[in-house]
């Protein structure tokens, strides 16, 4: 690309390490960019620099907010406080808002246990939830990590940790928790993410939901 300016061969460069843009896609995004107006591509990197400065993540649930505030579903007072749903990241909360049958909470774990990638229980947000469920309110956990070896066994970590949960509190004389374990349905394709599933695929996966 030694022929085109130095400019443009720096924005292909940037653009091209972004994922899904090959370097062929990069180019012709770059030369489709600086031939628009001026101020619409000013707008873009205002867009572009604001979303990454404010957009954070839910201080209660882990799911996408913004300038640190609670996300709207936790700041939603219609939504049912006592259905939580467990996914890894904060994409599969934005596919299942999508399909809008669930009322309930979200709490995002950030991945799934995997000792091969170095992804241990301690990397994720594990120890919040089982606070959120000691907190008493939690009548079911729906566990929606992906139906991957690495999501089964990070549901199953999380069943074990429950239990374990509850008879520390039996042991302690605490009050004991009733909570309701489901895992979605398998109507989702094996080994596949949940935030590629579509809605219709993802509400009936929900809607069928089995005890864990
Ligand atoms: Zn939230």
């Amino acid at each position: 690309m030694a022929y085109l300016p130095e400019a443009l061969t720096e924005l292909i460069h940037r653009l091209s390490r972004l994922p899904g843009i090959g370097p062929r896609a990069a180019e012709r995004l770059a030369l489709a960019l600086i031939e628009r107006d001026p101020t619409e591509v000013s707008a873009l990197a205002l867009a572009l620099t604001d979303a990454v400065a404010r957009v954070g993540h839910c201080p209660q649930c882990g799911c996408l907010s913004q300038d640190g505030a609670d996300c709207r579903v936790c700041a939603d007072a219609t939504r049912e406080r006592g259905l939580i749903c467990v996914v890894e990241s904060p994409l599969d909360s934005v596919a299942l808002e999508k399909g809008g049958g669930f009322h309930g909470l979200y709490h995002v774990l950030g991945g799934a246990i995997s000792p091969l990638a170095g992804v241990l229980p301690e990397d994720l947000s594990i120890a919040a939830l089982l606070e959120r469920v000691a907190g008493g309110e939690v009548r079911e956990l729906i566990l929606a990590t992906n139906a991957s070896p690495e999501g089964e066994a990070t549901a199953l970590y999380i069943r074990q940790e429950l239990d374990e949960l509850r008879e520390r509190r039996l042991a302690r004389g605490a009050e004991a928790i009733t909570l309701r374990v489901t895992r979605l349905a398998r109507g989702l394709p094996s080994g596949s993410q949940l935030d590629y599933a579509d809605a219709a695929t993802l509400q009936s996966a929900l809607d069928n939901r089995t005890e864990l």
